[in-house]
């Protein structure tokens, strides 16, 4: 590949501002692959970044954009040795740099170098050194790119799932009922959890259900979600386990109400900057509650859940509701600016 051949890329300028432009196809590094993108997914911190900016993922501008991603590799770098040209693979956004403190704990979504990679909506990326090693992930055959690009949203679901140390037959509610939540529906299904998913759209709530949820509680029928969740447990306890997956200051107070004596509230929605939420202390202390929160994925979440998505535990069809290409992704922004709809996958 010629350093000089040009391609197609989406740049994020500023919020309300992407541009298809041409831009040098990547070259590989030592240690780096060049991947031939064949589907990104969009998804939900696509959008909000693209209304607001983002901090961390857009630090300077303009920026590459776009982060799921799956493809074949088109160009291997000096000294990399286990991936080879040809070979289909999902990409990650990140990877750990193994050799921070808390990738020696074991704890690498917490790594000090978690650089993030964007640039899905390209026909191109070039994967750094620390992600070719750790987070570029072989495909089956038989899996889909734009599929197999579910495996990084996968991933976060199936990490807090782990990090609840779920035993097979425990309840567990689930506040919310986006995207995200679907993930989290299937892996916790794979876990072998009893599932009661609270949420106030009632299409969505159609959609956990297809997702494999036990049951749902509408919240604007039955506004007393902790009076519902009771109900619908053994001897009125409560969950066993509860997860907080819309990330607002209301559902964290919710979140301790719903789970029994000694249960597990995994934080999984983030808030924004600055938001301080309520919670029963009291509550906390005497029913021996406790909270947790979980950020991103480790690698073994990644391989989780390509496997999952091999064996068809998560239908794609739940979240990927379009298909469209390289050119439109400036326009579908534009005009699902406020949506919250499902992931379109952009194919190359
Ligand atoms: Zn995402
Ligand atoms: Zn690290």
């Amino acid at each position: 590949m010629s350093s000089k051949a040009s391609m197609r890329a989406v740049f994020f300028y500023g919020p309300d501002d992407l541009r298809l432009v041409q831009t040098p196809v990547p070259s590989a590094g030592p240690g780096e692959v060049v991947v031939k993108i064949k589907a990104a997914l969009t998804c939900g911190t696509d959008f909000k970044a693209y209304r607001q900016g983002h901090p961390v993922l857009l630090a300077r501008t303009p920026s590459p954009f776009g982060h799921e991603m799956a493809g074949t590799i088109s160009e291997v770098g000096a000294g990399e040795t286990t991936l080879r040209e040809g070979q289909r693979v999902v990409v990650l956004n990140s990877a750990p740099c193994d050799c921070c403190f808390f990738c020696e704990q074991g704890t690498s979504e917490l790594c000090d170098h978690l650089d993030l990679l964007n640039g899905a909506y390209a026909e191109y990326i070039g994967v750094p050194p620390h992600i070719t090693r750790n987070n570029v992930h072989p495909l089956p055959e038989h899996l889909s790119f734009a599929d197999a690009a579910l495996a990084e949203p996968f991933a976060c679901a199936l990490h807090a799932v782990d990090k609840m140390r779920l035993q097979p037959g425990e309840t567990i509610a689930l506040i919310g009922a986006g995207n995200m939540s679907r993930l989290l529906i299937c892996a916790l299904k794979a876990g072998g959890a009893r599932v009661l998913v609270l949420g106030r759209n009632s299409e969505r709530l159609r959609l956990a259900t297809a997702a494999g949820a036990d049951e749902v509680i509408d919240l604007s029928e039955e506004p007393d979600g902790i009076a519902a969740v009771r109900r619908r447990t053994a001897g009125e306890r409560g969950a066993d386990g509860v997860i907080e997956a819309v990330g607002k200051r209301e559902t964290w107070a919710l979140s301790v109400g719903l789970a029994r004596k000694g249960g597990r509230v995994c934080l999984f929605g983030g808030c924004a900057a600055g938001s301080k939420a309520e919670v029963d202390a009291h509550r906390i202390h005497y029913n021996e509650i406790t909270l947790f929160g979980v950020f991103h994925h480790r690698p073994n979440h990644v391989r989780q859940a390509i496997e999952l998505l091999s064996q068809g535990a998560m239908p794609p069809a739940l979240l990927i509701d379009r298909q469209i290409s390289l050119e439109e992704v400036v326009p579908f922004f534009a005009a699902n600016r406020e949506a919250n709809a499902l992931k379109a996958a952009v194919i190359m």
